[in-house]
Parts: C-alpha cells; sequence; structure tokens
C-alpha cells in the first residue's frame, strides 16, 4: 500500500504522539523505581527504606551502580505527609509497634511496665513518623567515640557540608552532589551565627554562594518567636535563668536556648524526610535503583565468609533470594539490623549457641543498646497562646493547610529547644547533659496519647489533669537526659525471623540517669518561675501519682527519684547494638569504615552504629553518618576499578 505524502506525515504525527504520550504515562503512573520482582543479581542491596537507606541508595544509585533497595513496608499513607498528626501512625500497620520486655527500675505509669517502642515501617521509615527535630549534636559527642575518621573536626566538615542557606535567587545545584539542610528563605536567617566558618563571610550574599543549595536539599522550618508568644518566653525565660540564647543550633558545646529548627518544607507545610529528599528524586533519574517494598529480610546468604545475597519473604510470604556482587548494606535500624545479624550467624554465642546457629563471626551485637528518656510535664496557661483540639478543629486551620500549606497542622508543635550545659549550682558540664522542649499543646487526648504508650488511663489523669478538655491552654515541657548510662541488649529468641527479638533496654539501671534527669526537670521548673511564664499564667501540674507520696515537688528528692521512674517515656532513639570503633576495641562491631568485623561484602549504616548517642535527636546525625558511608562504599569502588 502506498500512503500519500500528507498520509505519511499524519502517520508519523500519529506515531510520534502515541509513543510520547506513552512515555509520559509511562513516566507518571508508572512506579518510578518500585519493582514488583527483581533482578536476579545487583552490585549493592541496601536493607531498609529509612532515614539511613534513603541517602545510601540515592547515593549509590548516582554513581551508575545496580542497587537494590529492598523495604519491608509499603509506602507512607499520605496522612504522614501532615507534620502535626504524625503521632496517629504510631500502633498503625506502618509501625513495628515493637515492645520492650517489662522494666525493673523504669516505666511504672506503663502497664506491665512496658515500654512501646514504635518505629517506622515504611518507605521512609521511623523519619517517616519521628517529630521532626532537627539537631547536630555537639563536638564532644563524636570526640568521645574514639573511632578515627569520626572526629568532631570530620563531623562538623560534614554536617557544614548539609548545610545551607537559601534566599531568593539560588538556584539548586542539580541532584548528586551533596546533599543539604536548606532553610527556609528568611531575610534574617543570615544575620544570624551558625555553624562557625560561616559567620565570618562578610555578607549575606557570600554565605548564599559559599552555599549552594542541591535539589537534595532538607528543609528546615524555624519557628518563629515573633510569631510565637510561647516560644518567646521560653527564650526569655532561659535568658532570665542565665542561660545563653541562640537563634540556630549551633555547632558549639554552649548550651543554648533556641527557636526548634524542623525538618518541614514550610512552603508546602509538609513532612521533609530522607524518602523526599533524596530516594524519590533518585528514582525518577536512575532506572539502575529499584526499590522493591512489603519484602522482609530474613537472612544473610554466605558464601563461607563473605555475604553474597540476601533471603526475604515477600508479599505473599514466599522465601526468595537476591545476589549482591560486590555488598550487602544494612540499614534496618537498630532492632531489625541487630536482628537479620543475628539470625544469619553474626553475634554473641550466648545468643546464637542456643538456638543452634552457626556463629560466621562472634561478635557482640545487640549489647550496648541505649535510648533516650523523656520526662513529659503539663503546664497550664491561661492565655490563649497554646494550641489545643478545639483550635486545631477549626475549619479555618483546615482552609489554611489544603490551601496555603500553613497553620497549626504544618508544625510539629514543637517550639524551642534547650540543650543545658548550666548546672542549677551555676557551675558548667563539658558537654550537654540535658535537653528542655517545648511542645506547644494545651489538649491532650487521653484515648489516643495511652494507647499509643501504653500508659495506664489512672497515670494519665493524674499526669496530664485539665489535658483532656478540648479548649485547655498549656503546654508539654519535655525534659531529656542527654547521655544515658543504661546499656541493654536486642537479642532473638527464636530462629523464626517473624518473631520479634528481645528488647531490654534496661532503663534507669543507672544511678547517673535518674540524677540526670531530675537535674533537667529542676532547670526546667525554674523557667517557669520567671516573669516570662508568670505573665502566662503558668502552673505546673506536678503528677500525683500514689506511689510518690503526698509531698509533690522539685525539692523533694524522694519524689523526684519516684517520679522519672514512673514518669519516663521512650524518646523513640533505640542505638548503639552495631556499634562502631576502632580494631581493637572488643565492644565495636562495625569498623571506622562501618564494614562488620570478621567477614566480607557487609555493612551496616544505620542508628545501630552510633556508639553513644548525640546531644539530642540523632536524625540528622544519622543523615551526615549515611552520607559518609556512601562516600566510603564509592571509594572503595574506584580503589578495586585501579
Ligand atoms: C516516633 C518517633 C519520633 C522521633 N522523633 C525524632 C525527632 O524529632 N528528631 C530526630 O532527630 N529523630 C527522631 N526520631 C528518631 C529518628 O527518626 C530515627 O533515629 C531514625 O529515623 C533512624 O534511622 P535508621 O535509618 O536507623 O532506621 P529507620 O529510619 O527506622 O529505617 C529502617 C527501615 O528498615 C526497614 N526494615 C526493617 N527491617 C527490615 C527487613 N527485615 N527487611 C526490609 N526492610 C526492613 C524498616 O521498615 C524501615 O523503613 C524519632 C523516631 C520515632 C520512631
Amino acid at each position: 500500500m502506498k500512503l500519500s505524502w500528507k498520509q505519511g506525515l499524519s502517520a508519523w504525527a500519529a506515531m510520534s504522539c502515541s509513543l510520547l504520550l506513552a512515555a509520559w504515562l509511562n513516566y507518571y503512573l508508572s512506579d518510578n523505581g518500585f519493582i514488583k520482582e527483581p533482578n536476579q543479581t545487583y552490585d549493592y542491596i541496601v536493607v531498609g527504606a529509612g532515614t539511613s537507606g534513603c541517602v545510601l541508595a540515592a547515593k549509590l544509585a548516582g554513581s551508575n551502580s545496580k542497587v537494590l533497595v529492598i523495604e519491608a513496608g509499603g509506602e507512607p499513607p499520605w496522612y504522614s505527609w501532615i507534620p502535626l498528626i504524625a503521632p496517629i501512625l504510631q500502633g498503625s500497620q506502618h509501625d513495628w509497634r515493637f515492645r520492650t520486655v517489662p522494666q525493673k527500675f523504669a516505666a511504672g505509669a506503663l502497664h506491665g511496665n512496658q515500654a512501646f517502642w514504635p518505629q517506622g515501617k515504611m518507605v521512609g521509615g521511623s523519619g517517616q513518623m519521628n517529630f521532626l527535630i532537627h539537631t547536630t549534636g555537639s563536638p564532644g559527642d563524636f570526640d568521645s567515640w574514639k573511632v578515627p575518621g569520626w572526629d568532631s573536626q570530620t563531623m562538623k566538615n560534614t554536617l557544614e557540608g548539609l548545610t545551607c542557606w537559601t534566599k531568593g535567587n539560588v538556584k539548586p545545584k542539580p541532584f548528586g552532589t551533596r546533599p543539604s539542610f536548606l532553610l527556609d528563605d528568611e531575610p534574617e536567617m543570615c544575620s544570624v551565627p551558625v555553624l562557625t566558618d560561616i559567620e565570618n563571610s562578610t555578607s549575606c550574599s557570600d554565605k548564599m554562594q559559599h552555599h549552594q543549595c542541591s535539589s537534595a536539599a532538607i528543609k528546615l522550618q524555624r519557628v518563629n518567636a515573633t510569631e510565637k508568644p510561647l516560644l518567646k518566653a521560653f527564650l526569655d525565660a532561659g535568658r532570665a535563668c542565665g542561660h545563653s540564647v541562640s537563634d540556630m543550633d549551633r555547632w558549639s558545646d554552649a548550651g543554648s536556648f533556641m527557636a526548634s529548627h524542623n525538618t518541614i518544607d514550610g512552603l508546602a507545610g509538609q513532612r521533609w524526610s530522607t524518602y523526599l529528599s533524596h530516594l524519590m528524586p533518585a528514582m525518577k533519574t536512575h532506572n539502575n535503583l529499584h526499590v522493591l517494598t512489603k519484602s522482609s529480610v530474613t537472612k544473610l546468604v554466605w558464601k563461607r565468609n563473605k555475604v553474597i545475597g540476601i533471603q526475604y519473604l515477600d508479599n505473599d510470604g514466599r522465601i526468595k533470594h537476591v545476589k549482591a556482587t560486590r555488598e550487602v548494606i544494612l540499614s534496618a535500624g537498630t532492632i531489625k539490623t541487630t536482628q537479620i545479624l543475628q539470625q544469619s550467624g553474626v553475634g554473641p554465642p550466648h545468643v546464637l549457641e542456643p538456638l543452634d546457629i552457626p556463629i560466621k563471626a562472634d561478635l557482640p551485637v545487640g549489647e550496648n543498646l541505649q535510648d533516650h528518656l523523656q520526662v513529659p510535664l503539663f503546664v497550664e496557661l491561661n492565655s490563649s497562646v497554646s494550641m489545643n483540639v478545639i483550635k486545631m478543629l477549626n475549619p479555618r486551620q483546615f482552609w489554611n493547610y489544603m490551601v496555603h500549606g500553613k497553620g497549626a497542622l504544618a508544625t510539629s508543635g514543637i517550639e524551642g529547644i534547650a540543650t543545658l550545659t548550666k548546672t542549677r549550682e551555676n557551675g558548667k558540664s563539658s558537654k550537654p547533659y540535658g535537653m528542655l522542649i517545648l511542645f506547644n499543646m494545651g489538649s491532650i487526648n487521653a484515648d489516643v496519647y495511652t494507647s499509643v504508650a501504653n500508659i495506664k488511663k489512672e497515670a494519665f489523669h493524674r499526669w496530664f489533669p485539665k489535658s483532656s478538655s478540648l479548649s485547655q491552654e498549656g503546654f508539654v515541657l519535655i525534659s531529656v537526659c542527654l547521655h544515658p548510662r543504661s546499656r541493654g541488649h536486642v537479642r532473638i529468641i527464636s530462629t523464626d525471623p517473624t518473631q520479634p527479638p528481645e528488647i531490654d533496654p534496661a532503663y534507669l539501671n543507672h544511678e547517673y540517669d535518674v540524677q540526670c534527669s531530675i537535674d533537667t526537670i529542676k532547670q526546667g521548673v525554674e523557667l517557669l518561675n520567671t516573669d516570662a511564664f508568670r505573665a502566662l499564667g503558668a502552673k505546673l501540674h506536678w503528677p500525683t501519682f500514689p506511689e510518690c507520696g503526698g509531698k509533690q515537688g522539685s525539692d523533694n528528692q524522694r519524689y523526684m527519684e519516684c517520679l522519672v521512674r514512673t514518669a519516663a517515656l521512650t524518646m523513640y532513639h533505640p542505638a548503639g547494638t552495631a556499634a562502631m570503633g576502632r580494631e581493637d576495641n572488643p565492644d565495636a562491631v562495625v569498623d571506622p569504615e562501618l564494614r562488620v568485623r570478621g567477614v566480607t561484602g557487609l555493612r551496616v549504616v544505620d542508628a545501630s552504629v552510633l556508639p553513644r548517642l548525640p546531644s539530642g535527636p540523632p536524625n540528622s546525625v544519622l543523615i551526615a553518618i549515611a552520607d559518609r558511608a556512601a562516600d566510603f562504599i564509592l571509594e572503595e569502588k574506584i580503589n578495586i576499578r585501579k
């Protein structure tokens, strides 16, 4: 059949349009990197698409290696992007719902003295359900690790590399360079001292040019004290009590009060996780990156002492395998990474031998478990400066959020944080020992809170009186001991990988943790006696737990001790069970480049490698660690080629 040139042109145009349409549909309607069946072999397999796994996988994929990310959960639900309602993810199908064993010295207000440990089970991991507080730790944290390559100077450089300023005309760099922390556009930001050297730049635009932002930047929303009277009172009270007040999280040991910086995209009003900032863009641009969800890794596959792949259960419970030619990297979070290692024969004999698991490497996997504990106390106010359920349910809030991405729903409720170095006796500790957090919420739903945190109802009402009223004004003052000395463990108790391991954080086993918590609470209580808080009618409700006796208050040491042992709750930061360390350190599970000692082809990159927790919530420090780990892996790849 012969076509006229007109018919030929039309056919060509129709075909091109169809191809373009198909390509467009394929791009937008395909899962953009999500796969149903993996290939047989990849260069790298990253286990877990959480805070660390997303950063690592994105960076490895940028090097053209074939990368598989395998994640036990599914895609995060739409509401996980709304900052204020993050707590409703706890106890849901997107949470691993771990539980500790009954605690001997703590958790008196909890049923069976058992703490519930939420951990994210979805793409984004715990970073997709956390409370969005950004902190960078302090230099002393890293120096105290005594691990080559992880000293304060190196971490300072890494964190500076991750920090970015933006204003108006700064163009994002293409993806694939260093990720950055990207602050919301605020003119006064530049005059604020931040991460050392940038302070020395002469002008605002210097600083901007110096720190251009990559499109993988992690956005930080700074709570603005001029718009938030409660935060202003917190900062004024800190100043009145002799603490320093800074506008930024500083790379410094000087404890200070500051407005919280939260990982929220201020323009869209949505959670900013490493899924959004790293994995999602990498999935769109790198077809060598595959992400398999709803597939749970159960074991490592070995060839003698080398890890050559993984075994996993697919969504239908079938056992499957995938091979890795270079490395398997465990980023499954502290609990599950520990479980996978132990199930695969990497762990201490006293855990593996009773279960007849052949030992591949005798290492203290699962020991050194630590967590931050928080003691939340309720402060009633008589001024209308706080958030509560009635204000939140106002249709204007919804409109404001849906249309403008603004309002209470676009915040985490965390307004101020303070790292404490000044002691009550006017001495100074060498590094921060405590943290105070201002959570602006006057009413707390008793049903939700008691069920997600396993709190006894009666204890709740003695602890948060009045807060159940939907229109209550007030806030929660959270005290955290930053460097707990109690150490617990994670141990498998069955060879069945679907059985959760035994989790015992041994909370408040060490006397220091009790006193450190008491000192932090006392510093918080002092704030409430300042003019700034008196003007708002602040009244602290000391919990009236019967076991703590009749005389409540910070002067009664017996009451304070009992308060801590009854009311301390997890801060959700389990860490340390596969700690990094020098070759000669018997407590180290991974070497300074995060390779598991005594075997090959295996690395750990997540919160379990922290030898000790940093001075604050760890999410941003973990991002820095994953970023460095990717560099180690890629450097090794280059060296092998040479
Ligand atoms: C409720 C809550 C609030 C928090 N608030 C803050 C905060 O405000 N600021 C802060 O800095 N930090 C906060 N944190 C802590 C912080 O989010 C975590 O420390 C951090 O996300 C841990 O990162 P990770 O990479 O170690 O593990 P995760 O982010 O937990 O990622 C592990 C991933 O591995 C997957 N996985 C596990 N097992 C398997 C398996 N067998 N096979 C395949 N995939 C698997 C999991 O489903 C998960 O997606 C909070 C945590 C929680 C839970």
